[in-house]
């Protein structure tokens, strides 16, 4: 069965249609596959009677000529979307056996669109990292490997089960949340296709929170048309998430014509950032042949704010999640821990459940927010943020849509920047500045290192401008024609 796991989204839903196949068909290649990849650790729970009912009432309502649009697709939930009945932990300890009672609006509405349920997904703790080192249940293992080394890779982070279940055809897409990069770094360093809306796109209603202002939900898929059809109905209003926008989803799908003629692209010269090696630099390039070929008008733009938006990010970022997580404490949420007094239960309680990333973000987040701090970190950073959102509007009235790299480096070894904040927090040096705009920006794939591991470029577009972003990255994804994938040596 294992070509059914092979297919795109687009493909399965065209043989569901054509009967080529049933979705309990689908449904058991894909639990079978995420049985058999235990060794990547990939999923936190997995929920294969759910996946079989889900695929035999597909079958009945496709029978009855009433399918949907996602209608037998099986998809994974990073475990940062609240699933009723499904335990819930965002890959903290705080959140013990949490098991919602309710339904995230971006999951509720893929299930109203018939997708199928395969489990949920590790990532970092309450998605704070960009390795998924930080998960208490432990990391998990890129697919990819160099060549001719067994060394295990990190699969990027937060969103790493769903780049490394969805690379390792365990799924057919997976949901993802980014708030500084963690749909679109897991994707370059997993060879894949993710997408980070525009700020209000998607609900965030039933997602755990981390930095408000700044997180989104997005697809992680194969393929760019695959990420067009899930974010179709991922996206939409909720009067539940009073950030939501109020706008019509367009058929996402309508926007991959392969014609980018005449739009102008910007090509940021803050983006050349020294250090980052060469073999990205050249990447750039090629994406920039690429989209002049097909009749795009390249253009350098200047977004002058950008070396702020790393330290601007690590303020308002821990900022809010100092503030959103002060929720745990073994009273109003969190699993409780004995103290003798209340304060000595809340300390045992966060001491226990925190882990060390989650701590030094609650650290430094109250740290800016404190008085006599305040002015001097976070309304200072809330500035700068305002000047790296003109900067992009400034850029726009040139150019409909910016082309940068996704990341400054492949797939890293697993422990290798564990040790290192810093360093680990440069990963996100130009994915942070579109969730500070609240701007849609995508990852796609786009060739291989000189080790054999993915490389990604990112599209960066006008706010609910997803349509141009898309079909840049359509464009750019046909030119690359990356075909490459990692070999099964976690099959058991
Ligand atoms: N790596 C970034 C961080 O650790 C982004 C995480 C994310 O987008 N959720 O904050």
């Amino acid at each position: 069965m294992s070509a059914l796991t092979d297919l795109s989204l687009a493909d399965a839903l065209t043989g569901l249609a054509a009967k080529d196949f049933s979705a309990r068909e689908l449904a058991t290649a894909h639990v079978e596959a995420v049985a058999a990849a235990s060794t990547l650790n990939a999923f936190v729970v997995e929920t294969p009677e759910r996946a079989l009912a889900d695929a035999e009432a597909s079958d009945a309502r496709r029978a009855r000529g009433e399918a949907l649009p996602l209608d037998g697709i099986p998809l994974a939930i990073k475990d940062l979307f609240c699933t009723k009945g499904i335990r819930t932990t965002a890959a903290s300890r705080i959140l013990g056996d949490f098991t919602p009672t309710y339904e995230s609006t971006v999951t509720s509405q893929l299930w109203r669109d018939g997708a199928v349920m395969l489990g949920k997904l590790n990532l970092d703790e309450f998605a704070m990292g960009s390795s998924n080192e930080t998960s208490a249940f432990g990391p998990v293992k890129n697919p990819w490997r160099r060549t001719g080394d067994t060394a295990v890779l990190v699969p990027g982070g937060s969103s790493g089960g769903s780049a490394a279940a969805v690379a390792a055809r365990l799924c057919l897409g997976a949901t993802g949340t980014d708030t500084g990069g963690s749909i679109r770094q897991p994707a370059a360093f997993t060879g894949i296709v993710g997408i980070k809306p525009t700020y209000g796109r998607c609900s965030r209603w039933g997602i755990v929170a981390f930095a408000s202002s700044l997180d989104q939900a997005g697809p992680m898929t194969r393929t760019v048309t695959d990420a067009a059809l899930m974010l179709r109905s991922m996206a939409g209003h909720d009067p539940k998430d009073s950030t939501s926008a109020n706008r019509a989803v367009p058929d996402y799908t309508k926007a991959l014509t392969g014609d980018v003629r005449g739009l102008k692209i910007g090509i940021p010269k803050e983006y050349r950032i020294e250090g980052v090696p060469a073999e990205i630099g050249r990447l750039w390039e090629q994406g920039i042949e690429w989209l002049k070929a097909a009749g795009a008008e390249i253009r350098e733009i200047s977004l002058p704010h950008t070396s702020q938006s790393l330290p601007t990010y690590y303020i308002v970022a821990p900022a809010e999640a100092s503030s959103n997580l002060a929720r745990y404490d073994g009273v109003r949420f969190g699993a409780r821990q004995p103290g003798r007094t209340l304060p000595e239960m809340y300390e045992k309680t966060r001491g226990a459940g925190f882990g060390r990333e989650v701590r030094r973000r609650i650290l430094i987040g109250t740290y800016v927010l404190s008085a006599g701090y305040y002015d001097a970190y976070y309304l200072k950073a809330q500035k700068v943020r305002s000047l790296i959102a003109r900067d992009f509007t400034e850029a726009y009235k040139e150019v409909d849509a910016i082309l940068a790299p996704a990341t400054p480096s492949a797939a890293f070894a697993a422990g290798e920047k564990s040790a290192d904040p810093l360093a680990m927090y440069l990963n996100d040096v130009f994915t942070v500045t579109a969730n500070l705009a609240g701007l849609p920006a995508l990852a796609v794939p786009a060739g291989l290192n000189s080790q054999g591991l993915p490389l990604g470029l990112q599209v960066i577009g006008r706010a609910f401008d997803e349509e141009t972003v898309l079909r840049i990255g359509h464009v750019i994804e046909k030119a690359a024609a990356f075909t490459a994938r990692p070999d099964n040596w976690w099959r058991v």
